[in-house]
């Protein structure tokens, strides 16, 4: 073990086996890159769970770019799996609702994560950090947020627009629990080698950084308001008149009214958490393989 990776293991984020939440294939790369590596090289599983597809809902799309919208997240899923090889981790599950509709469906994403965590055993979950950074990722960590009797949750910052300007890899509200890993040139360059496999998100993934990542134990937010004073990440282009597709617009009461609702089903689920009851929609399908011809 080099001694980077000491502190990590004395604070507790890394365990055994690692369940990362992670909104859309590319998360994964952007908050925790360095920190799924060195989790690795201590020997610890790392399996991770994408939540949606990453790509937005047909209908929100050009009208001639609808034609596309299969081709597209086929080419996403096929990108996920190239950075998991890279990775070291695991895909358990791509799950088939769209970008920027997590907070639409909760308690379907829960009874997904309940099947994946009874099933491999899990005793860490990752999620990134409630920052208003999009809203699949805060709708995410309020979802992590009802397993806290299940797991040790932590949270990772990806990206924040508190106070105006773009911040990366630092939370918008240190508490003082916050795990800083600063990366190594080694960790940096393959880092940047992940981020570069997600080509087709490269026109969103400028703010991406690669030189630190942070980390900590799930804080106690207050989901029922928005992460900071704001203007929120996803929220920056809200003035806009006409719905256009490459904007989120989700609003804050939408995504914190669903996870209080959540909350006050399974904030304090038992342990261990149930599994899903009989009917109740399907888990998270198994990996598939990527189709090089559909990439
Ligand atoms: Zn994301």
């Amino acid at each position: 073990m080099t001694p980077k990776l000491y502190g990590e293991l004395r604070s507790g984020m890394i365990g055994r086996r690692i369940l990362i939440l992670s909104p859309h294939p590319d998360d994964e790369v952007v908050g925790a890159a360095a920190a799924i590596l060195r989790a690795g090289a201590a020997g610890v599983s790392v399996f991770v769970l994408h939540l949606t597809t990453g790509i937005p809902a047909q209908d929100v799309l050009w009208p001639w770019d609808r034609r596309g919208h299969a081709r597209r997240v086929a080419h996403r899923r096929a990108e996920a799996f190239q950075a998991a090889n890279a990775l070291g981790v695991e895909i358990v599950g791509c799950c088939d609702r769209p970008s920027r509709t997590l907070w639409t469906d909760l308690p379907g994403a829960r009874r997904d994560v309940v099947a994946v965590v009874a099933r491999l055993s899990i005793d860490r979950l990752w999620v990134p950090a409630y920052e208003g950074g999009h809203s699949d990722h805060d709708a995410a960590n309020g979802l992590a947020s009802t397993f806290r009797n299940t797991a040790e949750v932590w949270e990772f910052a990806e990206y924040n627009f508190c106070g105006g300007r773009i911040t990366a890899n630092a939370f918008p509200d240190r508490r003082g629990s916050e795990v800083d890993l600063a990366l190594t040139p080694e960790e940096a360059g393959r880092k940047s080698d992940l981020l570069r496999l997600y080509a087709s998100e490269q026109g969103n993934l400028a703010h991406a950084g690669v030189t630190r990542e942070c980390f900590r134990p799930l804080a106690d937010h207050d989901y029922g308001q928005p992460p900071h004073p704001g203007p929120l990440f996803y929220q920056r282009y809200h003035w806009l008149w006409f719905r256009h597709p490459r904007v989120d617009f989700t609003t804050t009461p939408e995504v914190c009214a669903a996870v209080t609702a959540l909350r006050a089903v399974y904030a304090n689920a038992p342990t261990p958490d149930p599994m899903p009851a009989p009917g109740g929609r399907s888990p998270a399908p198994e990996p598939r393989a990527p189709d090089p011809a559909s990439a």
